[in-house]
């Protein structure tokens, strides 16, 4: 179903500023011209809190985590990038496996079932996840969503 996008994503941050760590800011962005979406509200917020919850986790204090949405014609796409750890390149194929987790994660606490989560509700949606990391650099990671073909040429 249609939900505003802009609106759930702004709820979300705010929310998610509250669990933050000391002068650790979320900043939100969106383009598009529209800023209604046609996918399953609950399975997206599940996604981007958990996307956002991992960003928080695993980046220090006095950093930023930049939060977008966009709509294009023909896509959606929401990306959360962070300025923290990263993800060491020998874990990054694993890192979707269910209790999976990266060998720089020291005291972090977590059971390794987020993303795994994420990549099959995004699944459900027909989206896809993808990221790009850098060891103690950090870590952006996109889920994007393919409009549907049939009702492309409307107003979504
Ligand atoms: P939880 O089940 O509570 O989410 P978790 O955070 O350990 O536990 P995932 O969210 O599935 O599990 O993430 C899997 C692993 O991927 C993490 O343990 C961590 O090693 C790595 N990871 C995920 N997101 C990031 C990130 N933004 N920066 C660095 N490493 C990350
Ligand atoms: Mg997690």
């Amino acid at each position: 179903t249609r939900f505003d996008i802009v609106k759930l994503s702004e709820e979300i941050t705010e929310e998610m500023q509250l669990i933050t760590k000391q002068n650790q800011n979320i900043i939100y962005e969106h383009t598009g011209l529209t800023s209604t979406v046609s996918l399953d509200q609950n399975l997206l917020k599940n996604c981007i809190i958990n996307l956002i919850a991992n960003a928080i986790k695993y980046s220090g204090e006095n950093t930023f985590i930049e939060f977008n949405t966009e709509i294009t014609n023909d896509k959606y796409i929401i990306t959360v990038k962070d300025n923290g750890i990263g993800i060491p390149s020998a874990d990054q194929k694993h890192l979707f496996q269910a209790f999976f987790r990266a060998h720089n994660t020291g005291s972090i606490p977590g059971t390794g079932l987020g993303l795994n989560i994420v990549k099959r509700y995004a699944g459900l949606m027909n989206g896809k996840v993808d990221f790009e990391s850098t060891i103690n650099k950090g870590t952006k990671f996109t889920i994007s969503f393919v409009k549907d073909e049939k009702t492309n040429h409307s107003n979504n």
